[in-house]
């Protein structure tokens, strides 16, 4: 998929799949403990683990979350998975945000987009993907967040050879100007939890199929969208 394409697809998903900001309503720390619990399970899981949380410690801020027990913390977020390993890391993060009045994070967000990233990336616990999804949910930079719906994409897609996170976040930063990275995000994740799931993707109903390549590769040869033909092509065929 070529640059033109890309912005053709992306313009279809958008119209396609209606913003819908899973952060409205949330603080940046909320949003950042959302992400930590959303790593390796469902929304619906993550959701029902943020809640259990906050109705265990009362409000998810830094000073509640430091003051908890880790132990209490695994328990209270057991529904989202992964209860021992994220525990210490939301636990890690309250304690390291909670410096001067508690509003570190504020003050990360408050930074150019680099620096801030820099500085989320240095706390323990925080990894690229935490890091740009806080940014564009919660600090409203134009970071281009990669989960696994738009890495898969992304290779559908032919985006890029890596298969790193940089380099995907690279490829499509370089295409997609600043002020659509969130809801192109959001689009592409839409379009991956809808049709272009990771087995059985359902390409028949697809709107993009035309410009992807995943689909021009795989599906069968006599099925496949004739080449709309280009200017110069025409006077070549046999009358
Ligand atoms: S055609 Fe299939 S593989 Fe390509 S984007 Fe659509 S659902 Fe995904």
């Amino acid at each position: 998929m070529d640059h033109r394409a890309f912005t053709r697809t992306m313009r279809i998903l958008e119209s396609r799949y209606p913003v819908e900001d899973w952060a409205r309503g949330m603080t940046p720390f909320e949003i950042l403990i959302s992400t930590i619990l959303s790593q390796s399970t469902t929304v619906a899981n993550e959701r029902r683990g943020l809640n259990d949380l906050r109705l265990r410690v009362g409000a998810i801020t830094p000073k509640r979350l430091a003051e908890t027990p880790q132990e209490e913390i695994a328990k209270a977020i057991w529904h989202a998975g992964l209860a021992k390993q994220k525990a210490p890391r939301i636990r890690g993060v309250a304690k390291a945000l909670l410096d001067g009045h508690g509003d570190r994070l504020e003050r990360i967000l408050g930074l150019p987009t680099e620096r801030a990233r820099e500085e989320l990336m240095a706390l323990r616990g925080v990894g690229p993907k935490t890091a740009d999804v806080v940014l564009a949910m919660a600090g409203g930079h134009p970071t281009f967040a990669v989960d696994t719906h738009i890495a898969r994409i992304a290779r559908r897609w032919n985006l890029v050879r890596q298969s790193d996170y940089e380099s995907i976040r690279a490829a499509l930063e370089r295409w997609t100007p600043p002020a659509k990275r969130k809801p192109w995000h959001l689009a592409i994740i839409a379009h991956g939890r809808t049709l272009c799931k990771a087995r059985n993707p359902r390409c028949a109903e697809c709107p993009v199929r035309r410009d992807c390549d995943w689909y021009q590769r795989k599906r069968p040869r006599e099925q496949r969208t004739r080449r709309v033909p280009r200017r110069s092509d025409k006077g070549l065929r046999a009358p």
